[in-house]
């Protein structure tokens, strides 16, 4: 800065748009006035044992994969999923102007965007549709387009109306939605990565280890139908996430390891994929599928015994190979290994065995 330039700082472009229009203006800003404040980044020392979550965690933020954890009450999926922008690169130059932009269109702060730290948006699912996809009498934004770049947390999935959950298909595979209103659509960007969280069934504590579950296997199948196979499709990890036992609570554990040290991982892990084919695995195709995630003999007789015992659609083993390369990367393995698809068997779902 020299002498005679004047910075100005500004929140958001709404007030940057006041002031050029002669309306209230922007103070000068102070060399080394307070910086504003930035919300606490949650950090993965905090969660007791969990090792498998933890470890899925590392896996979506290493492959950018969508990421679906299912579990009784009181497991923690809720602070589990809150930990994964942690773990995520920090944003880019291009990729914080963005999130500042759909931000500041919506009239939020855009401080944390500016230093880096990736959104993360968990709407209730009572949310309205406007309110979660954007739209309205003067469009703006919704939850998916606020968690660009970031994360979105759906807590209790199966909770969230069938139609906004359909909707969130085009953006999970364009990275945009379009809001159409009569005269005019506009288009938000709306690139996140998905986290839902739900119940094994309406109760909660289905296939718990106890016997507290008392909803009929009926009940369980119309609950986990809600969300549809294409959806399901989209999410490459697929985990359950147990209760913690008495004496994993009761016994003093040892911190775990904290997100600064997963992170370097996930750096790296990214850095090959980025370098390898220019995109996260998550982003692969069937095509480059075959060309990357090519198998040994002996994996590629494992697969085809899985799948033909589990009914296996393509799309699921899609899902497993697309994984199964993200493991890779992150043990800076050129080729997947058959302890790698074992493994990525572990994400494969549960209700999605033909799917
Ligand atoms: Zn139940």
């Amino acid at each position: 800065m020299t002498g005679h330039t004047r910075v100005l700082a500004v929140a958001h472009l709404l007030r940057l748009c006041e002031h050029l229009r002669g309306g209230e203006q922007l103070a000068p800003h102070q060399r080394g006035g307070a910086l504003p404040c930035l919300p606490m980044v949650p950090d993965l020392a905090d969660v007791r044992g969990q090792l498998q979550a933890r470890r899925a965690l590392e896996v979506a933020a290493a492959g950018g994969h969508n990421l679906l954890f299912s579990g009784p009450p009181g497991s923690g999926k809720s602070m589990l999923a809150a930990r994964l922008p942690g773990l995520m690169p920090p944003l880019g130059l291009e990729e914080s102007l963005q999130v500042a932009a759909v931000h500041s269109v919506a009239g939020l702060p855009v401080a944390a965007a500016c230093a880096g730290q990736r959104p993360f948006r968990s709407p209730h699912h009572t949310a309205s549709a406007v309110a979660l996809v954007g739209g309205g009498g003067r469009p703006r934004p919704g939850e998916i387009s606020l968690a660009h770049q970031g994360v979105l947390f759906l807590d209790e999935l199966p909770e969230f109306p069938r139609r906004v959950l359909e909707v969130m298909r085009e953006p999970l595979e364009t990275g945009e939605i379009l809001i159409s209103r009569a005269a005019r659509s506009t288009a938000y960007p709306a690139r996140f990565q998905l986290v839902a969280a739900m119940n094994p069934c309406p109760c909660g504590y289905f296939d718990d280890g106890t016997s507290r579950c008392r909803c009929t296997p009926d009940q369980i199948n119309r609950y986990q139908q809600r969300i549809s196979g294409p959806l399901l499709d989209r999410i490459d990890l697929q985990l359950q996430v147990p209760a913690l036992s008495p004496q994993e609570l009761l016994t003093p554990a040892a911190p775990g390891e904290a997100s600064a040290q997963v992170r370097q991982r996930v750096l790296a892990a990214r850095e090959r994929q980025l370098q390898r084919q220019g995109r996260a695995n998550r982003d692969l195709s069937g095509q480059e599928l075959d060309r990357h995630c090519a198998l040994d003999g002996r994996s590629r007789e494992l697969l085809s015994r899985v799948m033909a015992q589990h009914l296996l659609s393509a799309r699921a083993c899609h899902r497993l190979l697309r994984v199964a390369r993200t493991l890779a990367d992150l043990a800076g393995d050129e080729g997947i290994a058959q302890a790698h698809l074992l493994e990525a068997l572990i994400y494969r779902g549960k209700w999605t065995e033909q799917g």
